[in-house]
Formats: structure tokens, sequence, C-alpha cells
């Protein structure tokens, strides 16, 4: 399964390698990052190759925000899953974000377990 993790702090990488290693290692998962909103869209139009069912990304980014790009998947790529995270636990995202259509919405920093059980969820329903 291919998800694909959205933020514009690229340290985000090496965290999510170490965090999901054993996953990647044993082929459960396949992890690709995009720094920009704008880089998230263009890889997943490159179709085929990015069979992603699952986007986690950051709200707060310079250019298009998390929110814009959770619209955008929900209109052109409707069966991918979207999981928002924001730095702070702020309602009003938190109300649009789900009111786009997100499936879940973390706050930072990153609760692994809670995430690791989301993607799960996504593994068992395939
Ligand atoms: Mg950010």
């Amino acid at each position: 399964m291919k998800i694909l993790i959205v933020d514009d702090e690229q340290d985000v990488e090496i965290m999510f390698l170490q965090k999901f290693r054993r996953e990647i290692k044993s082929k459960l998962l396949e992890v690709e990052f995009a720094f920009s909103g704008q880089q998230a869209l263009d890889l997943l139009s490159q179709s085929d190759s990015m069979d992603v069912v699952y986007v986690f990304s950051d709200i707060n980014m310079p250019g298009m925000s998390g929110l814009e790009l959770l619209e955008n998947i929900k209109s052109k790529f409707p069966q991918i899953q979207v999981s928002m995270i924001s730095a702070y636990g702020d309602r009003e995202n938190y109300n649009k974000a789900i009111k786009s259509g997100a499936k879940g919405f973390f706050t930072k920093p990153v609760d692994f377990d809670s995430l690791k059980n989301e993607i799960a969820e996504l593994l068992t329903n395939k």
C-alpha cells in the first residue's frame, strides 16, 4: 500500500522513514514524500506509478495550504483517503478539514501509534 506524506518541513522524511522502518522493510508500506501541496498534486497526477491510497498532509505550508490540497485531492482523486496534521489543535481548521472530507485530524507532534492504527485500518479494508 502506498502512502504520501506532505509537509514543508523536509526533516519529516527522516522521521517517517524511521518510524515506519519495519513496515517499509517488509513491503507492507511504500512511503512517498512531497514538500508542498503543488508537488503532492503533481505526484498524484503521474497516475499509475503513484497508486497512493492515503495522504497525510500538514495544514500550514507556504503556497497551497493543506486544506486547499485536501479539497483538490477530494475533487480529483476522491478514492484517496486524506488525513491532516496541524501544529495547533485549533477547532477552526479541524472543522474545515472534517467538512472537506478528511479522514482524520492530528496535531503535532505526530502520535505515531494512532497514525499507525489509522493506516492499519486502511490495510485491513483493502
Ligand atoms: Mg508546516
